[in-house]
C-alpha cells in the first residue's frame, strides 16, 4: 500500500476527502479558512505545487502597496471575529498600534505577505506541498461516484479520491505576441529573480501598461536600467478606486451580476476594467512622472515611452534583442534594439479543465462561446451527479464579476463554497456509506 503524507498524517490512497484542494495560494487558504469554523467535520487536503507558501513573491518589491483595503482580508468580510483576520495577525505580532499610526487601508505587500503566511501556517497538517495535481479523473470506486486526482510529487505519481474539488490555481503568465523565453525577453512575473543578471545601465523595454508595468519600470529605474516603456495607451491610466465605483466588488453585488444578462455583464467586465489591474495606482503614475521630469530637468532621463505601440514580435541574437513594433501613431512598424524586454503583458486564469481527463471534460456545459459554465457556488456546470462538484472560484469572472482573481470578495466566496461542500457531502455519504478512515503517521 502507498501512503501520500503531507507533513504530520499520512493517508490511504482508498482515503476519501470531502474537499481536495488544488493550489494553496489566498484562495483556497481562506477556503481552509471557512471550512475550519464553518464545517470542522469535513475531511480535507490540498495540494500546492510550489515547496512551501509564497504569495507573488517574485514581484514582491518592497515598497509595493496593495491595491484592496486589508479589511477584505482572508476572513473579515465573512467573519469579523475570526481568528484569522489581518487584525488578528497585526496584534499577533504586537504591531497593531505601530500599523494604526500609518493611518491607511493598505499595507505594503511584502506585510500581507507575512499575513497569508501567518495564516497558512496554521493548516500545515492539510497540506501536501511539493504536490502538483497533473490530472482530474472521474471514476467509480466501490460503486461511489468520485473524482480521481492524480499528484505529482518528489516520490512520482500516486492518486487522491476526493467527492469535491476546489481548483483555485491562480493566474498564468501571458505574453501576446511571437517571443522566445530567455534570460533577456521574460515576463514581468519573474522580474525579481531576473534582475540580478542585468547589469546597471542596460537598455530595457517594458511591454505593457497595467499595475505591473508600471511597478516594473519604476523599479528598473532605481536599479540604474535605462528604459523605454511600450505603452498600448497614450499614458498610464489611473485605476478607478472611487467609492460609487468600487461597489462592483461588495459581496451583495454577486447577485446583481450573476442574475444580469450576458451583454450586461460585458458591459459592466468593459466599462470597469481600470478598477482591476489594468488601470495603475495614482500615486504610482505621479511618482513614475516627476522621475521622468527631474531627468529631463537634469538632462539625463533615463526613461522614454512608445505610445500607441504594440510589440508585433520579438527575437534574440546574441546580447541583443530586437523589437517589432507596431506604431499606431505613425501607422507603421519598426524596429527597436535593447539589451531585455520584460513583457509585462499579464495574466490569464489558470484552467481547471486544462487538467481534466478528456471524458470529464466532455461533460463540462460550456456556453455560445465555448468556455465553462459556473453555478452560482462557483461550481462547473456538468452532466454529473449532482452531489460532487469542481469549483474553480478564479475562472468566473464572466459570471461572477471583475472579483474573481482577486481578494476583494475572498472570505464571503469561501463561506458559500463551503455551504455548498458541506450540502453536496452530506447527502453523498447518504446515498454512498462507506468505511474511510484517516490514520495518524506515527
Ligand atoms: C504581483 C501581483 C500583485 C497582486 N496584488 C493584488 C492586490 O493587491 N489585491 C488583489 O485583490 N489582488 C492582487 N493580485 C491578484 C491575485 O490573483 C490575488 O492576490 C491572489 O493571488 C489570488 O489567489 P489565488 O489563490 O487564486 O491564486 P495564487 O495566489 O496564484 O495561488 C495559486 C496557487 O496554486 C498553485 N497551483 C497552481 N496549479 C497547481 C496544481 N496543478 N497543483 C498544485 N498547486 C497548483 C500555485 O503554485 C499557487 O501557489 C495580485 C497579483 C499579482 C501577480
Amino acid at each position: 500500500m502507498t501512503y501520500f503524507a503531507p507533513s504530520r498524517f499520512a493517508f490511504r490512497d482508498e482515503d476519501i476527502f470531502d474537499l481536495l484542494g488544488i493550489g494553496f495560494g489566498p484562495s483556497n487558504i481562506s477556503v481552509a479558512i471557512a471550512q475550519r469554523e464553518m464545517a470542522p467535520e469535513l475531511r480535507c487536503l490540498y495540494l500546492e505545487k510550489r515547496d512551501s507558501f509564497g504569495w507573488h513573491d517574485s514581484m514582491l518589491f518592497d515598497d509595493a502597496t496593495m491595491q484592496v483595503s486589508f479589511l477584505k482580508d482572508l476572513a473579515s468580510f465573512r467573519n469579523p471575529r475570526s481568528h484569522f483576520t489581518f487584525v488578528n495577525f497585526l496584534h499577533s505580532q504586537a504591531r497593531l498600534a505601530d500599523f494604526s499610526n500609518l493611518q491607511t487601508l493598505f499595507p505594503r505587500r511584502v506585510e500581507f505577505h507575512q499575513y497569508l503566511s501567518w495564516c497558512a501556517d496554521f493548516f500545515k497538517d492539510e497540506v501536501a506541498y511539493g504536490s502538483q495535481a497533473t490530472c482530474i479523473e472521474r471514476v467509480t470506486h466501490d460503486g461511489t461516484p468520485l473524482f480521481q486526482v492524480t499528484v505529482h510529487d518528489v516520490d512520482g505519481e500516486r492518486t487522491v479520491l476526493a467527492r469535491n474539488i476546489v481548483h483555485s490555481g491562480g493566474l498564468i503568465p501571458h505574453i501576446p505576441f511571437p517571443a522566445p523565453e530567455t534570460d533577456r525577453i521574460f515576463h514581468g512575473y519573474h522580474i525579481l529573480n531576473r534582475t540580478g543578471s542585468i547589469p546597471e545601465g542596460s537598455h530595457v523595454a517594458v511591454a505593457g501598461a497595467g499595475q505591473s508595468a508600471a511597478e516594473i519600470v519604476q523599479y528598473l529605474l532605481r536599479q540604474g536600467a535605462r528604459v523605454t516603456a511600450i505603452l498600448p495607451r497614450f499614458g498610464y491610466m489611473p485605476a478607478d478606486d472611487s467609492p460609487f465605483v468600487n461597489q462592483v466588488f461588495d459581496p451583495d453585488e454577486a447577485d446583481t451580476f450573476f442574475d444580469a444578462q450576458d451583454r450586461t455583464r460585458d458591459k459592466i467586465l468593459q466599462m470597469h476594467a481600470t478598477t482591476n489591474y489594468s488601470g495603475v495606482d495614482l500615486d504610482l503614475v505621479k511618482e513614475i512622472y516627476a522621475d521622468w521630469y527631474q531627468g529631463r530637468i537634469l538632462g539625463q532621463s533615463r526613461l522614454e515611452f512608445r505610445r500607441m505601440c504594440r510589440i508585433a514580435g520579438a527575437t534574440v541574437e546574441g546580447s541583443s534583442v530586437t523589437l517589432q513594433i507596431a506604431d499606431e501613431l505613425a501607422g507603421a512598424t519598426t524596429a527597436l534594439n535593447v539589451d531585455y524586454l520584460v513583457c509585462a503583458t499579464g495574466f490569464r486564469p489558470s484552467s481547471a479543465c486544462a487538467i481534466m481527463s478528456s471524458e470529464l471534460q466532455s461533460q463540462v456545459t460550456t456556453g455560445e462561446d465555448g468556455t465553462p459554465l459556473f453555478a452560482r457556488d462557483y461550481s462547473l456546470v456538468t452532466s454529473l451527479d449532482a452531489d460532487t462538484a469542481v469549483y474553480a472560484p478564479h475562472m468566473t469572472e464572466r459570471q461572477h464579476g471583475l472579483t474573481a482573481t482577486l481578494l476583494s470578495r475572498m472570505a464571503v466566496r469561501s463561506g458559500e463554497i463551503i455551504n455548498s461542500v458541506r450540502e453536496k457531502a452530506a447527502s453523498h455519504r447518504r446515498r454512498f456509506p462507506r468505511t474511510e478512515q484517516v490514520h495518524a503517521a506515527g
